[in-house]
């Protein structure tokens, strides 16, 4: 189908951080092919969408993403038992179409709530890459995802038993490089540090689990098939292992020195911030988080040391990009508006650079920003439609009112939320914490 989408205000994705008034974007074969004043004559005839001064923006990029989960904290999801039973029904013949659907119908929220690029990171049994397959042939709606299968790790390491294989051998985990690519992954996800339920100490989150022997091997064989890698990275120690062995993204990130920030700069590897998980788990009651003392003293030293080390990227033009960490307890596939919001909230950069973030520069931090991640003619149409002015408030990028993704409309996209998060986490809106001294 082809489209006129007339009378939009228009924030095109770009570091122009002005609205143009008054725009009209034709769509013609899902892309982008010509962008003009509303009042200039439009030759094609084509079905006319008269957006009534709406706000029209880049479909939204979530860097970082599991699939499969829906974000209600769960017990079986937090170790065990039923967690052990759970990931073998998985692995089982039966197991497949279960998991299949569970990660379609949340791609499909994602997409409804305006997210048109997923980056996946860490799934079970390459459900993610199956699902992919089945949206690049067409036979469903979703976003576009970028996947890596099951994260790669140590034997102990993070992930390690669920959404992660591992093996102690270097030469085995680049065996592991090649099956995945074989398998058609898309690029490579480890896990150098633990994260915050797998610490053992109070103070002492993101303990540093593979070797930079280990590490080099999984980049240098992902890299010979001009694949990406990103870790899972959750403190500064980590980070030096992951960047010596060559990681391009660092996924959660901590405190950098001026050592780590020339390795970033050295490598040309970008930090990829997830608060969404940081802030509930740090600052919601154990009430709700169900934490004990250790893990919310440790969510707060993995909070500060993201918020912190991100500024530091940022002061020191160190590439920054957005993710939500779906599927974590306390959040929901649907929520990527909440990280472009505490990106503005907490980190100091305005409203208008946190939506390109979430657009243009997560698109290049993926190496697709030739064909999505901004409204410029001759890209992939991904676009969404919001009522109110995302630019004075993030919290329009909420409700969206019309979803595009490679020219397909979606035309009144709904979505299942769950009320109680939901409500948890709109208490943490207003929240005042020191961040946020520098501005963009
Ligand atoms: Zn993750």
């Amino acid at each position: 189908m082809n489209y006129i989408l007339k009378n939009a205000n228009l924030f095109d994705g770009t570091n122009n951080n002005d609205i143009q008034e008054n725009m009209c974007v034709v769509v013609e074969n899902g892309k982008i092919k010509s962008i003009k004043p509303s009042s200039e004559e439009i030759q094609e005839d084509y079905e006319i969408i008269d957006l009534q001064g709406k706000y029209l923006l880049p479909g939204l990029i979530n860097l970082h993403a599991h699939l499969f989960g829906t974000g209600k904290p769960s017990k079986s999801l937090g170790g065990g038992t039923m967690q052990k039973l759970l990931v073998k029904f998985i692995h089982t013949p039966l197991g497949k179409p279960v998991i299949d659907s569970m990660v379609t119908k949340h791609i499909t929220s994602a997409l409804n709530s305006g997210v048109t690029t997923i980056r996946s990171s860490g799934d079970f049994c390459f459900s993610d890459v199956r699902i992919r397959d089945k949206i690049n042939s067409g036979e469903i709606i979703g976003p576009r995802l970028i996947v890596p299968g099951p994260a790669i790790t140590c034997v102990g390491g993070h992930g390690d038993g669920t959404f992660a294989i591992s093996n102690d051998d270097p030469n085995t985990l680049a065996d592991y490089v090649k099956s995945h690519k074989e398998k058609g992954v898309d690029y490579i996800k480890i896990c150098v540090t633990g994260g915050v339920m797998d610490a053992k100490k109070k103070g002492e989150p993101g303990e540093v689990k593979m070797t930079l022997e280990q590490t080099k091997a999984v980049c240098d064989m992902a890299h010979k098939f001009g694949l990406k890698v990103a870790s899972h990275t959750e403190s500064s120690k980590g980070i030096e292992v992951a960047l010596d062995g060559g990681v391009d993204t660092v996924e959660h990130g901590s405190f950098l020195d001026e050592n780590l920030v020339q390795k970033f700069k050295d490598n040309n590897s970008a930090f990829i911030v997830t608060t969404s998980p940081a802030l509930p788990l740090a600052k919601l009651s154990p009430s709700i988080t169900k934490l004990n003392e250790m893990c919310v003293y440790n969510s707060n030293v993995i909070l500060d040391g993201m918020v912190n080390g991100a500024m530091d990227a940022l002061k020191n033009n160190i590439t920054v990009g957005l993710g939500t960490d779906a599927s974590c307890p306390l959040v929901t596939p649907y929520d990527m508006w909440r990280e472009v919001y505490y990106f503005a909230k907490f980190y100091g950069v305005s409203n208008a650079f946190a939506i390109h973030t979430a657009t243009l520069v997560n698109a290049q931090i993926l190496g697709i920003d030739n064909i999505t991640g901004s409204i410029e003619v001759g890209k992939e149409a991904d676009l969404i439609v919001v009522k109110e002015n995302p630019i004075e408030d993030l919290k329009a990028l909420r409700d969206v009112d019309m979803v595009m993704v490679g020219g397909k409309l979606i035309d009144s996209p709904k979505y299942e939320r769950n009320e109680q998060i939901d409500e948890w986490l709109n208490s943490l809106i207003n929240m005042k914490l020191k961040y946020g001294a520098m501005k963009n």
